[in-house]
């Protein structure tokens, strides 16, 4: 059997993420590899973090880019910060707030659930009453863009709440980052992770992670080791935070990081406000659009993640085989529910570079065909 070079078919990714990735981004990843202790690379990797800050808008010394997809930022920031026994309030409006709570489970914690409906924001009234019945609570953990719904929680309001009871805030900022104002030192979030392939449209697989002074205390206090020697910051720091005295931990993913650092340039170039402002523009003219064609949004308007629109397959639509249709005759996906939404919702993605109006009326017209 010959096995040939694989050759990706054109796609125009409109789903929950990977976004199309940006050209300049794939040709910064086509650069020659350099050795990461190089000086050059160490150069690139202090850009980063200083990039990074920018779209977290944080001064937060612990800013760094975990070598893992988000998945891996969100097992970073509870293996860091979790011990054995310690209370943590998640809030769960999706899949994502349950992979919070497999996380707090996996690292000994008790995790004292705050259930939402699904395709709703979390509701900072419940929060508050789970944190009042449980005063030795030590985090609150939630999902700002829940992608698995579409509904955009309020960070600022959850993190006061959380303050007031006296917990740190782990924040899922996944989908969210360059799509949504999200503001790591203005709402005083302690511990946040996010991933490239989102609104970033670099490729799948790094994680951007940051931390705030009271949350690396807890993790240079910590009674235990940190469980995971890959995750634990306290090791990694000194790869990320070491500048020309840089100690090996690990072989960063190198193109990868060109690949991000292209990313964020492209996002300062454009800059922050404008880039939430170009997500919520196309997000009005697909809304606009997709209720012109009768389909119904699952999310209230005031809820709802700009760049992700959930809406209600309509009744008589196969779900399966019209996305299949979509993606074979017209290379566009979108994305499918995920869990007890499977089969009854469509994931409408306008995320970083696929957000844009050509887009949005090429996803139109083809939902148009489609439906007939
Ligand atoms: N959190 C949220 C809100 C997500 O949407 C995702 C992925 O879609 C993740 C976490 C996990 O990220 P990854 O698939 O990059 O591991």
């Amino acid at each position: 059997m010959t096995i040939r070079p694989f050759l990706p078919p054109t796609r125009t990714l409109m789903g929950p993420g990977p976004s199309d990735v940006h050209p300049r981004v794939l040709q910064a990843m086509a650069r020659p590899t350099i050795g990461h202790m190089d000086p050059e690379f160490i150069g690139m990797m202090d850009e980063i973090k200083k990039l990074l800050q920018h779209a977290f808008r944080t001064k937060n010394k612990m800013t760094m880019v975990v070598s893992g997809p988000g998945s891996a930022g969100m097992e970073t920031c509870f293996v860091n910060l979790l011990e054995p026994g310690d209370k943590v309030v998640v809030c769960r409006n999706g899949v994502f707030g349950g992979r919070m709570k497999e996380n707090v489970e996996r690292c000994g914690g008790i995790p004292i659930m705050v259930e939402e409906e699904w395709g709703r924001a979390v509701d900072p009234d419940k929060v508050e009453g789970s944190l009042k019945n449980n005063p030795d609570a030590r985090f609150l953990a939630f999902v700002h863009a829940e992608t698995s719904t579409g509904a955009l929680s309020d960070v600022r309001r959850l993190v006061q709440v959380a303050h007031a009871h006296g917990c740190l805030t782990i924040v899922d900022a996944v989908t969210s980052l360059g799509g949504v104002p999200l503001d790591v030192d203005g709402w005083r979030i302690d511990a946040v992770y996010s991933g490239s392939q989102k609104c970033l449209s670099c490729t799948p697989g790094l994680s951007p992670v940051s931390f705030n002074e009271r949350a690396m205390e807890i993790v240079r206090k910590r009674r235990k080791k940190v469980q995971s020697w890959f995750l634990d910051l306290n090791l990694v720091s000194q790869y990320w935070e070491g500048g020309a005295q840089r100690v090996y931990h690990h072989t960063a993913p190198i193109n990868a990081l060109y690949g991000l650092h292209e990313a964020l340039v492209i996002l300062q170039e454009e800059g922050l406000e404008n880039a939430w402002e170009r997500h919520s523009r196309n997000h009005r003219m697909l809304r606009d659009g997709l209720g012109a064609l009768g389909l119904a949004f699952c999310v209230p308007e005031e809820e709802r993640i700009p760049h992700l629109n959930a809406v209600a397959i309509p009744a008589g639509t196969e779900d399966g085989p019209t996305r299949k249709r979509m993606l074979e005759e017209f290379g566009l996906e979108i994305g499918a529910g995920l869990g007890p939404m499977a089969g009854k919702i469509w994931r409408i993605g306008l995320m970083g570079h696929s957000s844009n109006p050509k887009n949005v009326t090429y996803c139109l017209s083809v939902l148009k065909t489609v439906l007939g």
